[in-house]
C-alpha cells in the first residue's frame, strides 16, 4: 500500500519495523503490530487548525468523524477511502446516569450513534479501505457481533464479498440480523469467541483473505478518532477521565494510543486518566492488572455484555502500554451491576447495549471506592446501541433473568390491562 506521509508498522515487543509494502498483521517473532507515523513532520498547531476549519463542512470525505483526522489515521488520496460517513457522534450530559454513578461532570460519547450502531464503524472504515489499498478480493472477521455487522455494511459498499466468523448462538439478535441483511457471509462456529478468532486467522492465512479484526493495526488507527472527536467536541480541553468497556481490548488501546499521539504533536498539554471496565466473568486484564501477574487467558468466558465476552484478548499489550502511559485503572463489575447502569442509561433517554454500560456501572464502582472524584470531568464512552439486544432490555424489565443471577432492579415491566376505559384508568390513576 502506498501513503502520503511516512508511515510504517513496528512492534508492540521486540520493536523491528516493517513498510506498507506487505500485508502484515504479526511480526516475525509473533507479536503485534502498530501504525507509527512520522510525528517529526508534523506541526501540531497546523494540523489541528486544520481539523477545526473541517468541522463544520456538511459534505466530503472529511466531514467524517474519521478522515477528518486523515493526517493522524491513513493519510490517502479522498479517492481511495471507502466510509459511511462515520463518527460525528454525539456526547450527552449523563442526567440520571450521572447522578446514578456519584459524577458531577458526566458526559457520555455515543458511539451507538454511528451508521451500523457501534464503534466499530470507525475502525472499520479505516480497515476496509486499506483493504482496497492492498487490493484484497475479500474481508474476513470473528466477532461477537458488532464487528461483523460493521464489516459486512462497508463490504456492501464497498462491492466486495465479506465473510463472518461467530460463535453458534452467542451473538445478540439485532447484531445477528445486521449481518444477514448486509450480505455478509455467516459462519456459525461451533465455539466460543477464541475459537472462532483463531479459526479465522487460519483460514485468511491459507485463502488469501484480508483479515478484519482488531489485530489488523489499520482498525485501531480509525478508533483512535473516537477520543480526538470528544477532544474537539470539548474545544481541546482534557477531560480527567475516559471510562471505556473492555473485551478484546482494541478501542482502549486505540483511545491511548491517539491520546499519546496528540500530547506528543503538543495538541493537549494533560494527560487524561484512562478507566478499562471488563465483566466480571471475562476479566483477564483486570486479573492481570490487580494481581500484577503475567497475562492469563480466561478459559470459559462468561457475560451477558456478549460484546465483550472475550477470554483472550488479542491487544492485551497495547492495553497495558497505554494505561502505564496514563497512570489507568482497570476495574470489573457484576453482571447485576452492569444490567442496573444499563437501565439507568437508558431512563436518562440515552440508551446503550449492555456492553456499553460497563462504562457507567465501572464510573459508579471508582467514585464509590474514592478512586475517582465526584467533580471531576469525565467522559463515558457508550460503545454500541441499545437496539443490538433487545433480548436483554426485555428480559431485564419483565425480570426473567433470574436464571443468570440478573435481578430486574429498576424494571419497567409492561402490563396487562383489558380493554376498556376503566381497567385503563384505574391502572393509570394507581402509577401517575
Ligand atoms: C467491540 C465492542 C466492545 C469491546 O471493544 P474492544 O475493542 O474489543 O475492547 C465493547 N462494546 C461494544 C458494544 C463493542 O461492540
Ligand atoms: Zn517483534
Amino acid at each position: 500500500m502506498r501513503v502520503n506521509t511516512e508511515t510504517h508498522l513496528e512492534c508492540v515487543s521486540c520493536g523491528a519495523t516493517y513498510d506498507l509494502s506487505e500485508i502484515m498483521y504479526n511480526c516475525k517473532c509473533g507479536d503485534i503490530l502498530d501504525v507509527k507515523h512520522d510525528l517529526d513532520s508534523i506541526d501540531g498547531e497546523v494540523l489541528k487548525k486544520k481539523w477545526d476549519d473541517r468541522w463544520g463542512l456538511k459534505r466530503g470525505v472529511v466531514s467524517s468523524g474519521v478522515w477528518r483526522y486523515k493526517e493522524l489515521i491513513l493519510n490517502t488520496d479522498d479517492k481511495n477511502i471507502i466510509t459511511k460517513q462515520e463518527g460525528n457522534t454525539r456526547l450527552y450530559p449523563a442526567g440520571k446516569a450521572g447522578e446514578y454513578a456519584g459524577l458531577n461532570n458526566f458526559l457520555l460519547k455515543h458511539e451507538g450513534e454511528n451508521p451500523s450502531g457501534s464503534f466499530k464503524d470507525r475502525g472499520m472504515t479505516c480497515g476496509i479501505t486499506a483493504a482496497g489499498l492492498y487490493n484484497a478480493k475479500v474481508v474476513a472477521c470473528a466477532s461477537t457481533g458488532n464487528t461483523s455487522a460493521s464489516m459486512a455494511a462497508y463490504a456492501a459498499v464497498w462491492g466486495k464479498p465479506s465473510v463472518i466468523f461467530i460463535p453458534a448462538g452467542k451473538i445478540a439478535y439485532g447484531k445477528l440480523a445486521q449481518a444477514l441483511a448486509y450480505g455478509g457471509i455467516t459462519l456459525q462456529i461451533d465455539g466460543n469467541f477464541d475459537d472462532a478468532m483463531t479459526l479465522v486467522q487460519e483460514v485468511c492465512a491459507e485463502m488469501n483473505i484480508y483479515l478484519l479484526n482488531s489485530i489488523n493495526p489499520f482498525r485501531i488507527e480509525g478508533q483512535k478518532a473516537i477520543g480526538f472527536e470528544v477532544l474537539q467536541q470539548l474545544d481541546w480541553e482534557v477531560p480527567d477521565w475516559f471510562i471505556i468497556p473492555g473485551g478484546n481490548l482494541g478501542n482502549n488501546s486505540a483511545l491511548t494510543k491517539g491520546l499519546q499521539e496528540l500530547y506528543q504533536l503538543g495538541i493537549i498539554s494533560k494527560i487524561p486518566r484512562v478507566a478499562v471496565i471488563q465483566a466480571e466473568g471475562a476479566n483477564p486484564l483486570y486479573t492481570m492488572w490487580k494481581n500484577g501477574t503475567d497475562f492469563e487467558a480466561v478459559k470459559d468466558p462468561e457475560t451477558i455484555a456478549t460484546a465483550i465476552k472475550i477470554g483472550n484478548p488479542v491487544s492485551w499489550k497495547k492495553s497495558i502500554r497505554g494505561l502505564e502511559w496514563c497512570n489507568g485503572v482497570v476495574e470489573e463489575v457484576t453482571e447485576q451491576e452492569i444490567m442496573d447502569a444499563k437501565a439507568m442509561v437508558d431512563r436518562a433517554g440515552i440508551g446503550a447495549e449492555p456492553a456499553s454500560c460497563c462504562s457507567v456501572a465501572g464510573a459508579k464502582k471508582l467514585v464509590d471506592s474514592g478512586v475517582i472524584h465526584p467533580d471531576e470531568k469525565v467522559v463515558g464512552i457508550l460503545t454500541g446501541n441499545i437496539l443490538k439486544d433487545p433480548d436483554a432490555v426485555v428480559g431485564y424489565h419483565k425480570d426473567t433473568l433470574q436464571e443468570m443471577g440478573i435481578n430486574g432492579t429498576y424494571a419497567n415491566s409492561p402490563v396487562s390491562v383489558k380493554s376498556d376505559m376503566q381497567s385503563v384508568k384505574n391502572i393509570l390513576d394507581s402509577i401517575i
